[in-house]
């Protein structure tokens, strides 16, 4: 019999290629980590220290559907590549980063642009840009028994078949190592904890009834509509 006064929370989770599921702790989110895309939202590309926010576990959203927002009329599309933590740890080095991976998968990082302007302009926070529901559409997440460690390839969005983003993998700033490594020195990493690897630049809005179409290549695809 669990003591808690109110009914626990379940955890929460998101679909695998396999058939199971993968539970999630925490979704750590990089900020601009590919160049194009720090330019085109006004920023110098150069190298200067990542920096990452959150969304919250039930952000993730595996259904297909993105429910259009409220209190925003700019809301934006990124495509991101997946990271899934099967553990973690804090300091943990390059060298042994990637044996804390158990896969990867496509995911959206969708983002109330106004009001993520807004706090930017105020120097407030960004969860109210960034971490609402559903805010986080993902595809099933793949191991890497199958799809090793994708660490270059095409990454690419399409909105109503017309591209939008396109990069590479290999263009990020900070490779999934790095991020892992830097993040466990902030932060106790562990297992359930997922990264959003960055997206490329090509970042706009959506309006309901647009059709998103995510891809990495090596990884797979994801469908997402804008109800
Ligand atoms: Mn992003």
């Amino acid at each position: 019999m669990s003591d808690n006064v109110i009914e626990s929370p379940e955890t929460h989770t998101i679909p695998t290629h396999e058939g199971g599921t993968f539970p999630v702790r925490r979704v750590y989110c990089i900020g601009r980590n590919f160049a194009a895309h720090a330019v085109e939202m006004g920023h110098d590309p150069d190298r200067e220290p990542p920096f990452f926010f959150q969304k919250n576990p039930d952000n993730l959203d595996a259904s297909g559907e993105f429910p259009y927002p409220s209190h925003s009329s700019d809301v934006h599309h990124e495509v991101e590549l997946l990271v899934g933590l099967k553990s973690g740890g804090t300091n943990i080095t390059l060298d042994e980063a990637l044996d804390h991976v158990w896969g990867y998968g496509v995911s959206l990082d969708m983002t109330r642009r106004d009001l993520q302007g807004q706090a930017k302009k105020m120097g407030r926070p960004w969860e109210i840009g960034k971490a609402f529901e559903r805010s986080g559409p993902v595809g099933p997440l793949l191991p890497v028994s199958e799809v090793g460690h994708p660490d270059q390839g095409r990454i690419a969005l399409n909105v109503n078949n017309e591209l939008r983003q396109e990069g590479d993998l290999n263009q990020m700033i900070w490779k999934v190592p790095e991020m892992i490594s830097y993040l466990s020195e902030y932060f106790e990493l562990r297992a359930g904890d997922v990264i959003m690897a960055g997206t490329p630049s090509g970042v706009n809005a959506v309006q309901r009834g647009d059709v998103m179409e995510a891809t990495i290549e090596g990884v797979g695809s994801l469908t997402v509509k804008v109800t």
